[in-house]
């Protein structure tokens, strides 16, 4: 059955950057079939209607740097830089993890993007239990990139690795059983934790995986802290992200999180070898990492994405909070004038989707495109109340989940006027907790 979601407003995201005043979208099976002035909307009788006079359509978000194993750990790792974050809470909680823990953990998570306006991730894991992670994936209808974590040394937390061939073997298990299913909404990233967590063999190897499989991407963490960038300086004689380059593990399928501190040379190498950055602000911000220079590295066009990282360390999965700290952080530095509402929106749209090599199927409204599309009711007393103010604006800057009406993904909705269709909003906040009074007991 098509779906038509008559009138609104629609802000395409094209190339054109245009914006489409009281139009309707005609929704077949899972792509964008027709754009058409509200007026002309077709009245056939098999289409569902989706009165949406009064609201604005955009491209639904792409977050391309999330742990959703971490969502029950929110709030149990406040105030303590990366590799302390990790040894003394992270790597024990997620060494703690069972299959039920990881399911709802995951399943917490997804619900908090997609009431958000989150409909793509790029989602890291951890060692164990990636299938419950799918699993909650594939049943609330969420796109995404997964990938466990792949990590064969640690001297951060001995407690939570894995012998090199497991690791490969069972990361190799899952892309095969998983990339480019549901209706190719579920796909695999290869993810090394970071250099600090893999031997050179595991990061190679799994780099390697990639040629393997159209559309396969490379996921991992580099340059996010100056202890860690120390402790890799020391044991590689080189920068982190001069010794992925060294490995040749960067391309246009590699997407890095965070990139804060770079050389001269590593922004070079970035930039020519077309990898992709993962930028999450709040996450730099609360472990005290640092901030990245977003305008410098987009002066040089590298594609810059956003990511909410981890529920611990941000504490939210909310992409409006980020879209508006990725804006007002630079501002100090580079002027009122940089990382504008525009630039910001498309960060968090088409140059997600453009991240994960997806950016013919998602990322902007146009035909063709899979129906990936957020609804957002903007008549709150927040916004703006004159048709001339800049609705770019509106959405960046003055905008939060309460402003989300409705959410499909891939054509289906999964969030329809402020009810989740996929998601049992209460008994998932029961059972994540009485999971994670579990997990705390297992620790
Ligand atoms: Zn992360």
């Amino acid at each position: 059955m098509s779906i038509l979601i008559q009138g609104g407003t629609i802000i395409t995201g094209n190339h054109s950057g245009d914006i489409l005043k009281d139009t309707s979208l005609l929704i077949d099976n899972n792509r964008i079939k027709d754009i058409v002035p509200e007026d002309k909307s077709t009245r056939n009788t098999d289409v569902e209607i989706f009165k949406a006079s009064g609201l604005v359509i955009i491209p639904g978000f792409v977050q391309t740097h999330v742990h959703l194993c971490q969502t029950l750990f929110r709030g149990l790792a406040d105030d303590l830089q990366l590799i302390d974050w990790l040894r003394e809470k992270i790597f024990p909680m997620e060494a703690a993890h069972n299959e039920l823990s990881m399911y709802y953990s995951a399943k917490a998570g997804i619900a908090e993007l997609i009431r958000s306006g989150t409909t793509t991730i790029l989602d890291m894991g951890s060692i164990n239990y990636e299938e419950e992670i799918i699993r909650a994936i594939s049943e609330t209808g969420l796109r995404a990139f997964v990938g466990k974590a792949m990590m064969d040394v640690n001297d951060i937390f001995p407690g939570l690795k894995e012998p090199t061939k497991d690791s490969l073997k069972s990361t190799l298990a899952l892309a095969e059983s998983w990339h480019n299913t549901y209706n190719d909404r579920i796909k695999y990233a290869v993810a090394p934790r970071f250099v600090l967590s893999c031997s050179d063999t595991l990061m190679r190897d799994a780099y390697e995986m990639t040629n393997d499989f159209t559309g396969m991407l490379f996921h991992t963490h580099a340059s996010e802290n100056l202890v860690e960038l120390e402790t890799v300086r020391r044991r590689c004689k080189m920068d982190n992200v001069e010794f992925l380059h060294h490995l040749g593990l960067l391309s246009e399928r590699s997407c890095l999180a965070h990139c804060i501190h770079l050389n001269e040379n590593e922004v070079n190498i970035l930039q020519a070898t077309k990898s992709n950055i993962s930028h999450c602000p709040s996450s730099n911000l609360k472990l005290g990492s640092g901030i990245a220079n977003i305008p410098r590295l987009m002066q040089k066009n590298i594609t810059i994405s956003l990511g909410a990282d981890g529920a611990p360390c941000n504490n939210n999965l909310d992409m409006f909070k980020e879209m508006r700290l990725a804006s007002l952080l630079q501002k100090p530095f580079h002027g009122p004038a940089a990382m504008d509402a525009k630039t910001i929106f498309d960060i968090a749209t088409i140059n997600g989707a453009k991240a994960l090599g997806l950016e013919s199927e998602i990322g902007s409204i146009e035909v063709g495109k899979k129906a990936d599309i957020t609804i957002l009711n903007l008549s709150h007393i927040q916004n703006p109340y004159s048709e001339q103010s800049n609705i770019y604006s509106s959405i960046v800057f003055s905008s939060s989940p309460e402003n989300v009406d409705s959410v499909m993904i891939d054509g289906k909705w999964v969030y329809r006027q402020k009810e989740y269709c996929t998601i049992d909003e209460r008994d998932t906040i029961s059972k994540a907790s009485e999971e994670l009074k579990k997990l705390l007991d297992r620790l």
